[in-house]
């Protein structure tokens, strides 16, 4: 009933039909310890399932936590900002892991309230001393260099060099992450240490070998997958920090993986990932495309999500829309922290807006805002893990599974209930009313069912009591998996044998 099914990208998916299960393994797994679940960093899952239906055996294995450790390693020295080559080269890297189409949006763009800033290289950008010695190089660290800097070659005095330093003088051996974007500028970020050894006499040769090219361009990237359905679900993350490994190398990653494996799962909503510099990426994606986005239902701002701390979830505007009750179930089973939205953050910004209202959360792992290593250079590869990357990634893949099965169904015929046994749907002496869940459960998986035919039994059998009430064409399973108390997953599982014995259909299918 299952063919086995591979993946091109390091992970093996077997019964891809089943994938809505694997949530309820994994849960099911940290429960009853009967899985071997999550050896440190290469989740992987072995189980057979059997359910009032059908057995099913099938293993998951994720990416190879190697795997995201070199795209750590590869990506993180590169030099990104808004605009520029680092970006190109960061996202051939992420082309690697799914097929990205990409975009040039000339400088000078007018983007609503935005104008797209020419485009930025450097060469070099460094700062030496009267003898020669280096005090800073931007080749040892690209957080070194305020972003967006422009081309300067000057010898100074320390009094007029200083105001152009940026340091942390709380965290002595770390160095800030500043940017000017917008104001035509220039600096340098250090370590305190290195700024107190600087000497108040001598004079600094300053050179920032850098172009600010009006005749450049923005680069971003997207994809899009096609599903069934009319709902549309869109996964964003921004390009455009420097070396830093957390926010927002880990987002970057993430959102590529994840989207890889939804693509290659035939899911029955479409999905976008987008991949734009922050704020004036985000804005020239949503002005190229408005119309599009205007009918996108919900989505997911990815980013931080690879850190030592806690899991978190900052809802969006909504803060009841399917993204956010498919994120709190696929973080049902771990301590997380809530954030309420907020108009700040990253680019859901712009997705909130009047003009869009498109309810975008965030789960995070070490969220933005909240670690000290924020925005610093101890942001660094030694602060993230591939571990934690991929734990946070088996979270958002459960939220798309619970996205996937919050459909929308109708009766073909809804006057009163169906006679179930003339549908094969009957409840018979095998079932249990009201059994436990039970997946991957040894004690509750030998039940004799006798001949065979479809045979339904405890929560399931209440699944079909609650569908043949609430498949009115506008009630989500969501809606009634809260109404009923049952679970998503067990509604689920009615509405397909509902749907097999063709007594209801789903809608928004296109
Ligand atoms: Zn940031």
């Amino acid at each position: 009933m299952y063919e086995e099914k591979s993946t091109q990208s390091g992970y093996v998916v077997d019964v891809f039909e089943c994938l809505p299960l694997v949530a309820d393994v994994r849960h099911c797994a940290e429960r009853h310890h009967d899985i071997e679940l999550a050896a440190a960093g290469n989740p992987v899952v072995e189980a057979t399932i059997t359910t009032g239906y059908t057995t099913v055996e099938f293993v998951v294995r994720t990416m190879d936590a190697d795997e995201i450790s070199n795209l750590f390693e590869r990506l993180f020295p590169i030099q990104r900002s808004l605009t520029g080559d680092g970006n190109r080269r960061s996202l051939d890297i992420l082309s690697e892991v799914t097929p990205l189409n990409r975009t040039e949006v000339p400088a000078g763009t007018s983007v609503y309230d935005w104008t797209v800033p020419p485009e930025w290289n450097v060469d070099e950008a460094w700062i030496r001393d009267g003898s020669g010695e280096t005090v800073v190089d931007v080749a040892t660290n690209t957080l070194h260099l305020v972003n967006y800097s422009v081309p300067m070659e000057a010898t100074l005095s320390f009094d007029e060099l200083e105001p152009h330093l940026y340091t942390l003088p709380e965290m002595v051996d770390t160095i800030p992450y500043r940017t000017s974007y917008y104001e035509r500028d220039w600096g340098f970020c250090l370590r305190q240490n290195t700024f107190d050894e600087m000497d108040r006499d001598e004079t600094y040769e300053v050179r920032i070998d850098a172009e600010l090219d009006e005749e450049g361009s923005l680069t971003y990237a997207d994809a899009r997958v096609e599903g069934k359905s009319e709902r549309e679900y869109v996964l964003s993350t921004y390009c455009c920090h420097p070396s830093m490994a957390n926010d927002n190398l880990s987002g970057l990653i993430l959102a590529t993986l994840l989207f890889e494996r939804i693509r290659q799962s035939d899911p029955y909503h479409s999905y976008r990932l987008i991949i734009v510099p922050e704020t004036i990426g985000a804005i020239a994606y949503l002005h190229d495309h408005e119309r599009a986005m205007k009918s996108v239902d919900g989505g997911y701002v990815v980013t931080t999500t690879a850190g030592p701390g806690s899991f978190g979830y900052k809802e969006s505007f909504r803060g009841d829309h399917p993204v956010d009750t498919a994120a709190r179930l696929a973080l049902d089973s771990y301590d997380y922290d809530q954030y309420d939205f907020a108009p700040t953050g990253s680019d859901e910004r712009q997705y909130s807006t009047p003009g869009f209202r498109i309810p975008t959360g965030s789960i995070t792992k070490d969220k933005y805002y909240e670690y000290d290593a924020y925005h610093t250079s101890e942001d660094d590869l030694s602060f993230v893990s591939a571990d934690a990357l991929e734990r946070t990634l088996e979270i958002y893949w459960d939220a798309i599974q619970y996205l996937e099965m919050d459909r929308v169904y109708t009766r073909r015929q809804p006057h009163c209930e169906f006679k179930l046994d003339r549908h094969d749907l009957h409840p018979t002496t095998g079932g249990q009313k009201h059994q436990p869940a039970h997946l991957g459960d040894e004690s509750h998986s030998e039940h004799d069912y006798g001949d065979d035919e479809t045979v339904t039994t405890g929560d399931v059998q209440d699944g079909i009591n609650w569908l043949m009430f609430g498949c009115d064409g506008e009630t989500s399973l969501f809606a009634l998996a809260e109404q009923s108390g049952l679970s998503v997953l067990t509604l689920f599982r009615a509405a397909q044998a509902l749907q097999d014995a063709d007594l209801i259909v789903p809608v928004e299918v296109s």
